[in-house]
């Protein structure tokens, strides 16, 4: 039962007896006070007139006034007949006083007068005692049902006194001095209090708190410190250099590696601004400039040379914006940035490796496919000897397998430049449609082959600045993306335009289309739409980018899934547009 419930119960159950015990009380001093009444009127008063009588009676011979006082007193007895009998001794009275006062000498009537008195005192006294008896015994039943009801509130009461008081106070203590023990940093202490009432959800509340407290003690301040320590040998370990800003750009930490590259010191470093450092440093200026440039939440990452060590060092940049969501919060908030340098320098000089391997072989690969197409031309010669059927077939796949042969070594060779970074760009104004013709012409067969029309809108006197053998090479690159992803039957349309200041050239195809998520990553090197069932080295569009861009021009593509596609490049006009004109 709940407190309030228990209160409320047990002051009402005292209040109500307490009003019962007044109740009673008051009733039973009502009808003693009416007993007592009772004899006071009905029967003191007659034992009054009677005395008055007598002695009236005494002196009716010599004091005429007495008969007066007798029968004043004998009229107010008549108007206060009260018991049985009493009514028949007065009449009685009334006719020997009336007989009396006829002959007031008679002694024999005063003498039967006062034995009719004396009769109606006795009368009288009788009552009374029979009333007192009566009260007596009302007061004796007052006494009962008074002490009965009183001991009940009393029972009641120490009932109350013995339980109400404990019930409150020890849950309190206990409560108390777990209150003590809590704050004494002894968080496993519990209360156990098993009622169902208010205390028992206290007690619920108080071990949730101390609960809480005991988790959050787990985490105090040696433990952070230990954590705190831990994680800095671990990033005091990485082989990477990594240093952590704050919201405000002090620089919180920096690991051993960082230090090495930036050749500072710890103190010229940490509890610094990051810009204060970056005016007297080079290598924090090149490392922070994207800080202050970048977009808030973007994860950004770029490769840095650094000449360390005696030795030139490749390193990969990556700036981490750290969120939190405090405790108790639900928006999440910027406190800070981890810049990582990530030494890819191995990997560089694989890479670097590759490179070169890609391009000794390839460059080996050009002679021997040179010579294969020589003889696949004298075997073509009628004056050699004429060839049957299968061997012409055979000569026919022969030189298709040459001709993808020779593009795809054109192709590593053209990235080895890429990634060597000696493309030699030779810009001047060149017309544009012997570029168009040429790159036509180069995919005619592979076209005709599939029953593929070219459709091409060209205009004779349109010259563009621009390196017309790179650009030749990536019109006939898209124009065999085109032919080589197009269904049998359809038509490639080659268009271009002034726009700008600029000639922007189109591709368009009805093929298969590129899914959306593809659309950027075409673009980068090696890379092949997942299930693209042509075979191919992933690197003519890349290739094309990089000669796009080395003229100042742009490339993209617009391409819905299913329907076809359109690959757009534009070049400048005249050398004063360029942007890139030093490249
Ligand atoms: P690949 O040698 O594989 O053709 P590219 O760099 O030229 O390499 O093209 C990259 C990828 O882009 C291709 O694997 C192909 O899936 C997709 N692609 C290029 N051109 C087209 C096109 N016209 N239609 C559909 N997909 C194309």
């Amino acid at each position: 039962m709940k407190i309030k419930a228990k209160l409320t119960f047990g002051v009402g159950l005292l209040f109500l007896l307490i009003l019962a015990l007044a109740a009673v009380s008051g009733r039973y001093i009502h009808q003693l006070k009416r007993d007592t009444n009772n004899i006071l009127v009905a029967n003191y008063n007659t034992l009054q007139y009677s005395r008055n009588m007598l002695i009236a009676l005494e002196s009716i011979g010599e004091d005429t006034t007495a008969i007066n006082t007798f029968n004043e007193n004998l009229i107010k007895q008549q108007q206060n007949v009260t018991e049985i009998g009493e009514k028949e001794v007065t009449n009685l009275v009334m006719k020997h006083f009336s007989m009396l006062r006829n002959n007031p000498e008679d002694t024999v009537l005063i003498s039967s007068i006062r034995g009719d008195i004396t009769e109606l005192m006795r009368l009288n006294m009788e009552a009374i005692e029979q009333k007192s008896n009566i009260a007596d015994a009302t007061a004796q039943k007052a006494i009962v049902i008074i002490s009965v009801t009183g001991s009940l509130c009393f029972l009641i009461a120490f009932i109350l006194l013995v339980n109400l008081p404990s019930g409150i106070a020890n849950p309190i203590k206990e409560l108390t001095e777990s209150i003590k023990e809590i704050a004494a940093q002894n968080y496993k202490k519990r209360v156990h209090f098993e009622s169902h009432n208010e205390f028992g959800d206290l007690a619920k509340s108080f071990n949730t708190m101390a609960e809480k407290l005991e988790e959050y003690s787990e985490s105090r301040l040696d433990k952070i410190l230990k954590g705190k320590k831990r994680i800095e040998t671990l990033i005091n370990n990485m082989h990477d250099p990594v240093i952590g800003i704050d919201e405000t750009n002090k620089v919180l930490f920096a690991n051993d590696e960082a230090l090495k590259i930036t050749g500072l010191e710890e103190k010229d470093l940490i509890g610094r601004q990051i810009q204060d450092i970056a005016v007297t440093n080079d290598l924090i200026r090149d490392i922070v400039k994207d800080i202050f440039r970048s977009e808030a939440g973007k994860i950004k990452s770029e490769q840095l040379k650094i000449f360390a060590d005696g030795k030139e060092s490749y390193f990969e940049k990556e700036i981490l914006d750290i969120n939190i969501i405090p405790t108790g919060e639900t928006q999440s908030q910027f406190i800070g940035q981890v810049i990582m340098l990530r030494n890819i320098t191995p990997f560089k000089e694989l890479d670097l490796a590759k490179t070169n391997f890609m391009g000794t072989v390839s460059h080996e690969f050009k002679t021997p496919i040179s010579s294969i197409q020589m003889s696949l031309q004298l075997l073509e010669n009628k004056q050699i000897g004429n060839l049957n059927i299968e061997q012409k077939n055979l000569v026919e796949s022969i030189k298709e397998d040459t001709l993808r042969l020779l593009r795809i070594t054109g192709e590593l060779l053209n990235i080895t430049q890429v990634e060597s970074g000696s493309i030699q760009i030779n810009l001047q104004p060149s017309p544009i449609n012997p570029i168009i013709e040429y790159a036509v012409h180069a995919n005619k067969s592979a076209a005709d082959h599939k029953k593929i029309a070219i459709d091409v809108n060209t205009d004779d006197t349109s010259i563009v600045y621009a390196d017309s053998e790179k650009t030749a090479w990536v019109m006939t690159n898209l124009i065999s993306n085109a032919v080589r992803y197009s269904y049998e039957n359809s038509i490639i349309f080659v268009k271009y335009k002034k726009e700008n200041n600029k000639i922007q050239f189109s591709v368009a195809d009805t093929g298969q289309g590129i899914h959306p998520q593809y659309l950027t990553k075409i673009f980068e090197r090696y890379f092949r739409v997942p299930g693209a069932k042509k075979e191919g080295t992933g690197l003519g569009l890349s290739i094309s980018k990089e000669f796009i861009e080395a003229q100042g021009g742009e490339i993209w593509v617009d391409s819905e899934y299913g329907v076809g596609s359109t690959f757009y490049f534009t070049l400048n006009i005249a050398p004063h547009n360029m942007k890139n004109e030093e490249k």
